[in-house]
């Protein structure tokens, strides 16, 4: 099967699994998932799993990919932040739902692979760092949305602070090793509120110092 029938059928399974927004669905058309996956795993990049990439990341499941973009509600005049860059997909992802997205990485090689791939499909609308996430960008706060894609045990209190009014962050909580949930969380009027969406396994959020 060609990549481009592959294609439709991922599609066809996301609708079915709950993927309803259309901007979602066609971010996921238009961005090529085997550019972001590495050569071994390149004829299994339209399936609906997870895969192995550089320095033992994975790329994430195409479902929660499609499912966290679809639960940030990322509106087209939105600034939003993703932490976690890896391979690079679901920056990619957010950046033809937004207008500015930015994001950060701990391992310097995961992002240079990232930027490269940024500027052979032409999403200049990405701004990327090395540093460590958990900390945010306070120089570019606040956010309309953060979506954190490595799972911490606690919520970042600064990036709960650089959420706008408004705002939404999806992140993945749990304990390394055990069970964890997607969490939403909301501020309204200065206030955050938290609710669980569904279970999901990510590799853990490490706080400190990048790699050099
Ligand atoms: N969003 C990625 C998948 C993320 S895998 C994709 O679409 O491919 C999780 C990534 O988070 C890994 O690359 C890991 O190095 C990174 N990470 C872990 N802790 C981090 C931190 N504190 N700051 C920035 N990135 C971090």
């Amino acid at each position: 099967m060609k990549n481009e029938a592959r294609k439709i059928r991922l599609i066809m399974e996301l609708r079915r699994s709950g993927v309803t927004d259309t901007r979602v669905l066609s971010a996921i058309e238009r961005i090529p998932r085997e550019i972001f996956v590495p050569d071994p795993f390149k004829d299994q990049a339209y399936e609906n799993t997870a895969l192995p990439i550089k320095l033992g990341q994975t790329i994430s499941q195409p479902l929660v990919v499609a499912s966290m973009s679809q639960a940030l509600a990322v509106g087209e005049r939105m600034k939003v932040l993703e932490i976690g860059t890896g391979s690079g997909y679901q920056a990619a992802v957010l950046a033809k739902l937004c207008r500015r997205l930015y994001t950060i990485e701990r391992h310097g090689p995961l992002l240079a692979g990232a930027e490269e791939i940024f500027k052979q499909l032409r999403l200049h609308n990405i701004t990327a760092i090395v540093a460590d996430g958990s900390r945010g960008w306070p120089e570019q706060a606040p956010f309309d949305r953060i979506m954190v894609t490595a799972a911490a045990e606690t919520v970042p209190e600064k990036l709960a602070d650089q959420l706008a009014e408004g705002g939404i962050m999806v992140l993945p909580l749990g304990a390394q090793g055990g069970d964890q949930d997607l969490i939403r969380v909301t501020k309204q009027d200065g206030k955050t509120r938290e609710e669980s969406l569904f279970p999901v396994r990510f590799v853990p959020l490490v706080a400190g110092e990048v790699p050099s």
